[in-house]
């Protein structure tokens, strides 16, 4: 199928009424929405206004006619060493009695459910039983620690929390429960009930007329039915926070009906998915991609969803393509991060598993360098298809939509924008658009299209303040990234905005100085930071991580020639420091933000996102302060 990516794109954004209309289609509606668009109060976009309609309903119930037999989800976890999958039967089973547990214990429409598990068929069943009966739920990735779990609960005050006893990784229990209980005694806002599914995997305490047993409620309601609750359009299905690279999480309230429109379109257009297929997101529950595409996304498509519970390399490094083998697996979906993980392994595992079903493996959550594409794109053999999107928009802003025409890919460029975005390319000083090959902020002119937030969760005014109002003159949404564009309109992220720096009025991208940095064939990973200096304003300071750091005598001075060479002496970094890790958030991208402040001999204020926090002490040893 090829529509012609240009006129596609041109008519989503020149009728936009007439366009999602016809998206429209792809989902079930209890009620025809009576105007597709709302955007009277500029920049709060309502979309398919008068519609009513159910994300559970979309993903489980309209299945069950053509293919209730055929397996929906499964849960693979290579910790446990469990794998169970449920047809979409079994799973809408399985949601009618945790929909059943939420009402009996008071749960209704619009109360806020907290959902704080690692990646087991359960946390799936959670999401899609709130949302059957109109409950908002908010998932807390299952790594995050009480101080940042307890600003969760605060804000988005939920009438019940759902969790495990415990995760593992890499073999070892990971309790939830205990650092769940010090979260709530930390939070003034106080959840009425919390429902523990216990894996047997560590001992734990429970508090008296609070604590409730999962295995024990569902007993009770074996053969329950909850009727799906149907609600407006607009009515909120969740809450998610973004990832706190750049700062303290906001928390990004998404819709029902324009969120599953976008998905359903998506899944076609975008990831070329087919009904009755099996995708594979590698991603966790607590991030957007685990939300779009592990769960809502594939099974709104009527296809099979994995959730993996495990690293990429236990038992080996093959095991995700021997899944991909087993399921039969036609679209994958995955991050840099965990390419460059595997990357360190023997290729050979690759070529061990039958792949014959893989059309199309996805990349998105932060820049693709090329080594990377090069090296997965090689072993695989297909096509990999870099997408640039944000927590805030659900779905890809940026990409080669194959279902809408296979336009050719380029190196370092997730390509062009996507349908329904109104993209533009801004002078960050002027907001004057800018033409191909200028350097500018990536800007979305309103209203965003269906399945962006809505809003800041309970504040409109720091929606409006955080996004809107960044660009002088304008009211256009930014995303805070920066970007070029070239003559043929595709896309190349430099970084973001607060990645600028300034060395004696030269404005430089610190992601360009990494990309220079990590072509020295002795650099595993970099990340390049501006610090103050009395003289120039900022330097640029660098932070590698050697390949063999047997042999880091003369690297510092080499990767000062190298950025010398590439990008000019203005470029170079003012030092280059060997670190053996960086700080990164529990999504793996790099807190720079923590790096500048200890080069600068400051405080790096809340770094409760952050994966490792002795990673920070290491490297304050490192640069002597
Ligand atoms: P916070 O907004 O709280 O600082 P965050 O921006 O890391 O956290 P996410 O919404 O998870 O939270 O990440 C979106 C950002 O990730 C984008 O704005 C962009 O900077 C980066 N990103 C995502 N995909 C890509 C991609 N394909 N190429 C380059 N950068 C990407
Ligand atoms: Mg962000």
């Amino acid at each position: 199928m090829s529509i012609g990516y240009k006129s596609f794109h041109e008519h989503s954004i020149r009728d936009p009424k007439s366009f999602w209309s016809e998206q429209a289609k792809l989902v079930d509606w209890h009620q025809p929405f009576s105007q597709v668009l709302d955007y009277s109060k500029p920049p709060f976009a309502k979309w398919f206004v008068g519609g009513q309609t159910n994300l559970c309903h979309n993903a489980v119930d309209r299945h069950l006619k053509d293919r209730a037999n055929q397996i929906a989800l499964v849960a693979v976890s290579t910790e446990t060493n469990q794998e169970h999958a449920y047809t979409f039967a079994e799973l809408h089973d399985e949601v009618n009695r945790m929909a059943a547990i939420l009402q009996a214990n008071g749960v209704k429409k619009g109360d806020r459910v907290l959902i704080y598990m690692p990646m087991i068929a359960q946390a799936c069943f959670a999401m899609l039983a709130c949302t059957r009966i109109g409950a908002i739920h908010s998932v807390v990735f299952g790594g995050f620690a009480s101080h940042s779990l307890a600003s969760r609960i605060d804000d988005a005050k939920p009438k019940m929390i759902i969790t495990a006893e415990a995760g593992m990784r890499g073999g070892k229990a990971v309790p939830y429960k205990p650092l769940l209980d010090e979260a709530i005694t930390l939070s003034s806002a106080k959840p009425e009930k919390v429902l523990i599914v216990n894996r047997g995997l560590s001992e734990y305490t429970t508090v008296a007329n609070r604590d409730l047993d999962y295995a024990a409620e569902r007993e009770k309601h074996l053969n329950a039915k909850v009727p799906v609750e149907w609600v407006d359009a607009t009515h909120p299905s969740y809450i998610l926070y973004t990832s706190g690279t750049t700062g303290k999480p906001k928390g990004v309230q998404r819709d029902t009906g324009g969120y599953a429109v976008a998905l359903a379109s998506s899944m076609r257009l975008i990831f070329g998915g087919n009904p009755g297929e099996t995708m594979f997101t590698t991603s966790d529950i607590g991030w957007v991609v685990g939300h779009s595409y592990i769960i809502y996304g594939p099974l709104i498509n009527g296809m099979a969803t994995i959730m993996y519970e495990g690293t990429p390399l236990r038992p080996d490094a093959g095991i995700w393509w021997s899944l991909v083998e087993k399921y039969k697996v036609s679209v994958m979906f995955s991050a840099p991060t965990a390419v460059r993980v595997l990357k360190k392994q023997d290729p050979a595992f690759l070529s061990k598993y039958n792949l014959s079903t893989l059309r199309t493996l996805f990349l998105a959550g932060e820049p693709l360098d090329e080594p990377t594409a090069s090296w997965i794109h090689d072993a695989l053999k297909k096509p990999v298809v870099d997408n640039y999107w944000q927590t805030e928009t659900g779905w890809p802003i940026l990409a080669i939509q194959r279902g809408v025409e296979v336009m050719p890919h380029k190196f370092g460029s997730p390509g062009v924008p996507v349908y329904g975005y109104n993209m533009k390319l801004l002078d960050e000083a002027t907001g004057a658009e800018l033409g191909p090959d200028q350097k500018g902020v990536v800007a979305i002119e309103g209203p965003l299209p269906p399945g962006c937030m809505q809003t800041v969760w309970g504040d409109d005014q720091r929606f409006i303040k955080t996004y809107w109002e960044t660009v002088p003159g304008k009211m256009v949404y930014s995303t805070f990234d920066w970007a070029i564009k070239d003559k043929d309109g595709y896309f190349f992220i430099l970084g973001r905005t607060d990645d600028v720096i300034n060395v004696a009025g030269h404005r430089l991208g610190t992601r360009e100085i990494e990309e220079s940095i990590s072509s020295h064939a002795n650099v595993a990973e970099v990340a390049v930071v501006g610090v103050e200096d009395q003289l120039k304003g900022q330097v640029a300071i660098g932070f590698v991580i050697a390949k063999d750091p047997s042999k880091t005598a003369n690297l510092e001075a080499e990767v000062m020639k190298t950025v010398d060479s590439q990008l000019g002496a203005v470029a170079r970094p003012a030092r280059v420091y060997m670190v053996s890790a960086l700080p990164k958030t529990r999504s793996g991208k790099i807190v720079r933000r923590a790096l500048q402040a200890v080069a600068e001999g400051r405080d790096p204020g809340d770094i409760s996102t952050m994966e490792d926090q002795s990673v920070l002490a290491q490297i304050k040893h490192v640069v002597g302060k």
